[in-house]
């Protein structure tokens, strides 16, 4: 496909346009009406991002997310998911040291 995997996966961030591994990106995807949605598991083409300001900025100058996604991104999206995805996550509430990966029996 992209050739010179040597290191497993990589994906291509529309923003600076470097290759980074998946879990150093964010994935997202078109929603019904113009908007992103974050997501591995969202149906439909995916566009890789890094988590990084200079990143979605460069590919919503460049309409990346457009080119990527098959449609047309409403400006509004891109600054809302770049706020999301870009938001530092070490949040002092709400966040915790449990692993995340440990389903919760009951969480209700
Ligand atoms: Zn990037």
């Amino acid at each position: 496909m992209d050739g010179g995997d040597r290191v497993g996966p990589r994906r291509t961030c529309i923003g600076c346009r470097r290759t980074a591994t998946p879990s150093e990106l964010v994935r997202l995807a078109r929603g019904d009406d113009g908007s992103l949605v974050i997501g591995r598991r969202h149906p439909g083409r995916g566009a890789w991002l890094h988590p990084d300001p200079a990143c979605v900025a460069e590919a919503g100058r460049r309409r990346a997310f457009g080119r990527a996604l098959r449609g047309d991104i409403r400006a509004a999206a891109i600054e809302a998911i770049g706020e999301e995805i870009t938001a530092p996550t070490g949040t002092p509430e709400g966040r915790t040291d449990a692993p995340r990966a440990r389903a919760t029996p009951t969480d209700s």
